[in-house]
């Protein structure tokens, strides 16, 4: 593997290769990047993966300056998964020159997440489209777990017609159905205990929701997330995936999208 933190050195190594596969990360990475990896590895000529923390995408310095950095670990994860290049640029690398694209952020960024973190997916649109104009791929990976995150990235893609496809990769999950991610190497072991104690609920509730034995209640669900551990719960929200909206009153074809914090780690998924 080609290590690479000055995007013209990537530039000029790539620039023969038609079939690129790119998956952005932030570091410390698990099973959930290994999958998208993988299926980069598997389906494209030449795999980038960038581990860049992007400032620009976090609301708050101490959540910034707190991430998991695992870099060694990483090192080893890419070298095993066969991985042709790393790109881990510093912040002047990547943010120093004039972008072609402009950001386009789709009214879906209101919702969900967008209603509690302030600029983040602008920050995460403008990084993306960066690291889009640097490696020029054929596919992008992306995970579902970040599913509004995958959408905006999609639509800002199309806006700007981009010549480069989304591959939407399934979430990856623990024995307790939780799904793998960096912030949760910051638990401690209570709070993991909590953690799958409400993972549980919220999945017996989409069960129900289902079944139509309940009807969505926020308040209802949030108090018993919060009794069950959580310190503070943004959203519990049924979205119909593929209009992005509630679902019509007799379509069981929804997921159910969450955030909550476990003491100041704030986690997100959807089922
Ligand atoms: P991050 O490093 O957290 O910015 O994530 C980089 C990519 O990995 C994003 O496309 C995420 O959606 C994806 N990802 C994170 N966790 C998981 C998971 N548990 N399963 C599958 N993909 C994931």
């Amino acid at each position: 593997m080609k290590l690479f933190t000055n995007k013209k050195k990537l530039q000029k190594e790539i620039k023969n290769i038609n079939n690129i596969g790119f998956v952005p990360t932030m570091g410390s990475l698990h099973k959930g990047h290994e999958n998208l990896i993988k299926k980069s590895v598997r389906e494209s000529k030449k795999t980038i993966v960038s581990i860049f923390v992007n400032p620009k995408q976090f609301d708050n310095k101490e959540d910034f300056k707190n991430y998991p950095k695992s870099y060694k670990n990483d090192i080893k994860i890419l070298k095993r998964l066969r991985v042709n290049y790393l790109y881990k640029p510093h912040y002047n690398d990547v943010y120093k020159f004039k972008t072609k694209n402009k950001i386009f952020l789709d009214r879906f960024s209101n919702k969900l997440c967008g209603q509690y973190r302030k600029g983040h997916f602008r920050g995460v649109i403008n990084i993306v489209n960066r690291l889009l104009e640097i490696t020029k791929p054929k596919k992008i990976f992306l995970g579902n777990k970040d599913f509004q995150q995958l959408i905006l990235i999609k639509k800002h893609i199309r806006k700007n017609k981009i010549s480069t496809k989304v591959i939407p990769c399934k979430t990856i999950r623990d024995k307790n159905f939780v799904a793998y991610s960096s912030r949760l190497k910051k638990l401690k072991n209570y709070e993991k205990t909590n953690l799958i104690k409400i993972i549980k609920v919220l999945k017996n509730y989409k069960k129900n929701l289902i079944l139509k034995k309940v009807n969505h209640n926020f308040f209802k669900i949030k108090n018993k997330l919060l009794f069950l551990g959580a310190k503070k719960v943004d959203y519990v929200e049924i979205i119909d995936s593929k209009t992005l909206k509630k679902p019509k009153k007799n379509n069981t074809k929804f997921n159910l999208f969450f955030a909550f914090y476990i003491g100041k780690i704030r986690l997100i998924d959807n089922f």
